[in-house]
């Protein structure tokens, strides 16, 4: 069987480094060992308007800010199909059929909608196509026969709701769609990064995130703004690691390599987390050290999308084409589905004689 990856971003905003190590470092990895038969990489454009209805604008805009933060991380559009979720309607028509195999509660039911919903305060007004929008991913999944879905931790549920329709249409209606297997971060951090603010996820939607096109400086500001230990008040006070986001961040970036180049002191991060446990290591130091960290890690990052900032129109026609290769991938799983579920009538010619003969039967 092919190996098949899809995976997205909604274009709420542009990207930050929780996409980054909880998905977006390891697409270009993947992409780049050459394992995977074809990749699909979406911007959920109609996903984001879920919760955005009355702000089409701020989709449109970050629609490019997106696909910079993809083209300058790497993913390449010779091996990697770019490509925005509204301009392939089969989408949303298989969408509308999977619908049906879907219960309300189950979409109620559901952790992470659980927690948007809170997190949104839609209270008992939750928009329909918000709380559907799992079965609408379920569609973008199985539209392109993915195997593979490299997501972080937050998209559990969806994958789980999405291998549910698998088999619930598989079984109805006979095999048809593919169940897609997640691809979390093996590093345990990676999987729901914090926001700068030590909240547990850093989102577009809290504002505690540092973005892959932040200049140098606001890096450095957010970094030496971070939350650390609330008690850790003298340097020579005892400081703890839990819910500490810049040792959380350390965990996510830091390799033994940085510290011959940046904090000589300690030889690897260990070392580091037991001088500030006991006691006499201050927060601006560490929080100096992510930065450096930071920096080397964003800086070609930040140089690719200054490049590719100039050629924005070819960036649109990447994902022009991109839509196109995507938009007869979809169809021809659309085809399928409608086969199988028997709602392929004028292709059915067995159907067109069938009826034809019933009705002239009557007429004698
Ligand atoms: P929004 O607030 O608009 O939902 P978001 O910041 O949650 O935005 P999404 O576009 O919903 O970002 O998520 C895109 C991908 O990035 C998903 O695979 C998601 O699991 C992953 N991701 C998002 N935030 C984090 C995070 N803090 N840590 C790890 N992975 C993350
Ligand atoms: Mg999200």
């Amino acid at each position: 069987m092919s190996k098949i990856i899809l995976t997205g971003d909604r274009p709420t905003g542009k990207l930050h480094i929780g996409h980054y190590v909880g998905s977006l470092r390891r697409r270009v990895e993947l992409q780049n060992s050459g394992e995977y038969d074809k990749i699909f990489i979406m911007i959920a454009d109609a996903q984001a308007l879920t919760d955005n209805a009355d702000n089409p604008d701020k989709i449109r805009e970050n629609i490019i800010e997106v696909a910079l933060d993809y083209l300058s991380c790497g993913l390449d559009p010779a091996k990697s199909n770019l490509f925005i979720q509204s301009m392939v309607p089969e989408l949303t028509e298989l969408c509308f059929y999977y619908m049906n195999l879907v219960t309300e509660a189950r979409l109620k039911r559901n952790p992470t909608v659980k927690t948007e919903i809170q997190m949104r305060g839609f209270g008992e007004s939750i928009p329909v196509g918000f709380l559907t929008y799992p079965i609408s991913q379920a569609a973008d999944i199985t539209a392109f026969k993915a195997t593979t879905v490299p997501v972080g931790e937050d998209q559990l549920p969806m994958i789980e709701q999405c291998r549910e329709i698998v088999r619930k249409f598989n079984f109805t209606y006979g095999d048809t769609l593919v169940e897609p297997e997640a691809l979390i971060p093996q590093n345990q951090v990676c999987c729901r990064l914090p926001g700068t603010d030590g909240k547990a996820k850093m989102s577009k939607s809290l504002g505690n995130c540092i973005y892959l096109s932040d200049s140098e400086e606001v890096v450095r500001n957010k970094v030496m703004s971070m939350f650390t230990d609330p008690n850790h008040l003298k340097i020579t006070d005892p400081g703890s690691l839990e819910g500490n986001a810049v040792f959380t961040y350390l965990d996510a970036f830091c390799k033994d390599e940085h510290f011959e180049r940046y904090c000589p002191d300690y030889a690897n991060l260990d070392e580091m987390k037991a001088h500030y446990q006991r006691g006499g290591l201050g927060d601006v130091k560490v929080k100096k050290f992510l930065n450096a960290i930071m920096q080397e890690e964003l800086a070609p990052i930040r140089a690719r999308r200054a490049q590719l900032e100039q050629q924005i129109p070819e960036i649109y026609e990447i994902l022009k084409k991109g839509c196109e290769v995507a938009r007869a991938e979809a169809a021809k799983t659309l085809d399928e589905v409608k086969a199988a579920m028997r709602i392929n009538y004028f292709d059915d010619e067995e159907l067109i004689r069938a009826q034809a003969e019933k009705f002239a039967k009557k007429d004698n």
